[in-house]
């Protein structure tokens, strides 16, 4: 199960203005707030599409369909979820954590706790060593090794 954070979505979602993308498959037309053009997933002759920039959703009064814009892209492009937000974070220069599965998400995470355990340990070593009041035979340590 490919599992990508609400943080990244948002920020893919965010980066990807509806009315940009949309405006690669369909010609939109402004009309007061929003943008309408021909349905791309019926056949019809006047634009019953309409694409909400202040929401950054489309809807279509034709046939119904609607969403944001990750819905937009999957069933424009027929791609499943985790393929859209590959095509979007790329389009929008976001790089994506490499996630295959649950249990390497898992290792990932595990991962970085332990570099920061390290990171915290070394860091309190190192203060240690140059605490003076309590390092002195650290120091005297130290300093014969050398
Ligand atoms: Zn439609």
């Amino acid at each position: 199960m490919v599992r990508y954070s609400d943080e990244l979505i948002d920020e893919i979602r965010s980066r990807n203005d509806i009315v940009d993308v949309i405006s690669q498959y369909v010609v939109l037309k402004r009309s007061g707030r929003n943008f309408f053009g021909l349905c791309p997933f019926h056949k019809e002759k006047s634009p019953s599409f309409c694409v909400s920039a202040d929401k950054q959703i489309f809807h279509c009064f034709g046939c119904g369909v609607g969403g944001n814009v990750i819905h937009f892209v999957s069933k424009v492009e027929n791609l499943n979820f985790k393929e859209t937000i590959e095509m979007l974070a790329d389009r929008s220069g976001i790089e994506l954590p490499v996630i295959n599965s649950e249990g390497d998400d898992k290792i990932a995470m595990l991962k970085s706790k332990i570099y920061e355990i390290n990171q915290i340990t070394a860091e309190f070593y190192h203060n240690n060593l140059y605490n003076s009041a309590i390092a002195k035979p650290a120091q005297d340590y130290v300093k014969k090794e050398n």
